[in-house]
């Protein structure tokens, strides 16, 4: 038989009635002949709820409790979607991650999936079950103790089994009908796209759009796993949702496919830094030891063999750096004379495999954002994606401009 996994988000799932419209979809594809694998997240809202219990009962939790209070979401859902089929007359069976078992590294709430042996589930598929319900963003380590896989970790479980099982297809449903230009919210002339490549979908999903968890992305690209998204409310559609393919799968391509935003941006600029061989690795040495994830970087050129550095980062480990450079300017590792920090900035976007062998785009971008007399702190580009950090306010305008001016709103 052949083998479809099927993902249902938190909010897919979210009461007995969502889970019984979910369970019919499943079993519309068991009718279709597949033997499907179902990955099931928690309730929604019912993470947050476990993660807030952990942190009011331990300040500093043990990361092996945490994973064994918050992968309990998934357990709840798992048995009930195994008994909503059942109900259904569709045999289906529940499996915790460590029935599969599918091993993890021992990094907890943030663990990497090491293997999923098919074995077990296999024997039963071949004993007549017709689905197995798996717990999402659950493992177990080497240990033997539950691990969880990061938040939004069960888009990955869900791609992890497409791989494993070689499934013809990984149907992830949300609460969106599909991945967009841009986010809606902000935009409307934002377009749900009928394809994306994995390249773009990765760069869209790391730079701040919510739809799939980047890991997962990584993963499908790596496996070549044919993800679709769409959403778990519209009525049944062969042909719903967004496609994540190889490129070659997909024929007109617009030079940028989309255009995403990330609010909580922070920029710091050390001011008149010595500048010697090595001073790029006393300063970012240390802010990646204080977990800093930097992002853009920029040095200017020097003066008299000093010079400026910015960099970005996320708002909330602006402290964290901080604290991280005037400690090794207090040890003698560097030298500047201050430090300005800009906390009220965003980093927007543009993403297009087209831009390999489309001259002009980042030109076009500047003059968008100068015609809306939006200034341009600090700008990078990538083979297929140019970001910049702007002042805050303008996010939204940025966004709708940029929009417009690659003519997003229509397919290409
Ligand atoms: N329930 C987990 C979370 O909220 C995993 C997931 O839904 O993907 O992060
Ligand atoms: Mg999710």
């Amino acid at each position: 038989m052949p083998i479809l996994v099927m993902k249902f988000g938190g909010t897919s799932v979210a009461t007995l009635d969502r889970i019984k419209r979910a369970a019919k979809r499943v079993g519309r594809e068991v009718a279709n002949g597949y033997d499907v694998i179902v990955i099931v997240s928690a309730m929604s809202g019912k993470t947050n709820e476990l993660v807030g219990w952990v942190e009011e009962t331990s300040h500093l939790y043990d990361a092996r409790e945490y994973d064994a209070v918050v992968s309990s979401g998934e357990q709840v859902t798992a048995g009930l979607m195994a008994l909503t089929l059942q109900e259904m007359d569709v045999p289906a069976r529940s499996w915790q991650g460590w029935q599969v078992p599918l091993k993890t590294t021992s990094a907890h709430a943030s663990a990497r999936i090491e293997e999923i042996p098919t074995e077990n589930i296999n024997a039963k598929f071949g004993e007549g079950m017709k689905v197995a319900v798996v717990a999402g963003f659950q493992g177990i380590s080497e240990e033997g103790r539950i691990t969880t896989l990061g938040r939004g970790g069960s888009d990955t479980t869900a791609v992890a089994f497409a791989a494993a099982f070689g499934a013809e297809r990984c149907d992830i449903y949300t609460d969106v009908d599909g991945v967009y230009t841009t986010d809606p919210r902000i935009c409307d002339k934002a377009r749900k796209m009928d394809k994306i490549s994995f390249e773009e979908m990765l760069e869209l999903a790391s730079l701040g759009a919510k739809v799939l968890q980047t890991r997962s992305v990584e993963l499908a690209m790596r496996f070549k796993v044919k993800l679709r998204v769409l959403s778990s409310f519209d009525e049944y559609d062969p042909e719903a949702g967004t496609l994540v393919c190889d490129e070659e799968d997909i024929m007109e391509k617009n030079a940028v496919a989309g255009v995403a935003y990330s609010k909580d941006e922070a920029k710091i600029t050390l001011v008149s830094v010595a500048d010697r061989p090595g001073v790029s690795a006393a300063i970012f040495g240390p802010l990646a030891d204080a977990g800093v994830n930097v992002d853009m970087i920029v040095q200017n050129i020097s003066e008299e063999g000093r010079t400026d550095m910015t960099f970005s980062c996320p708002t909330n480990q602006v402290a964290r750096a901080e604290e991280a450079m005037n400690a090794a300017k207090e040890r003698g590792e560097i030298n500047f004379h201050g430090l300005v920090k800009d906390t009220d900035v965003c980093k927007i976007s543009i993403v297009g495999i087209g831009m390999r062998s489309h001259a002009g785009v980042a030109a076009k971008m500047f003059k968008a954002l100068h015609d809306e007399n939006i200034n341009i702190k600090v700008i990078t580009t990538s083979e297929i994606k140019v970001s910049v950090l702007i002042d805050r306010k303008y996010m939204e305008l940025a966004v709708q401009a940029l929009h417009d001016a690659f003519g997003l709103e229509k397919a290409a």
